[in-house]
């Protein structure tokens, strides 16, 4: 889980900034808005907005 504005990919080797046109879910939970972004090396990142 990542708390940021500008959000990168999850992977290890990758590290790639996220845009919003790889952003492909939005939703609310309890600990704020989340974002899933799905990056070009195919790993999926979740970030929470408050
Ligand atoms: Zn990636």
């Amino acid at each position: 889980m990542i708390e940021s504005l500008t959000p990168t990919c999850d992977s290890d080797d990758c590290d790639r900034p996220l845009s919003a046109e790889q952003r492909r879910i939005v939703y609310e939970s309890p600990g704020g808005t989340r974002h899933v972004y799905e990056c070009d090396c195919g790993a999926v990142t979740v970030t929470v907005h408050r």
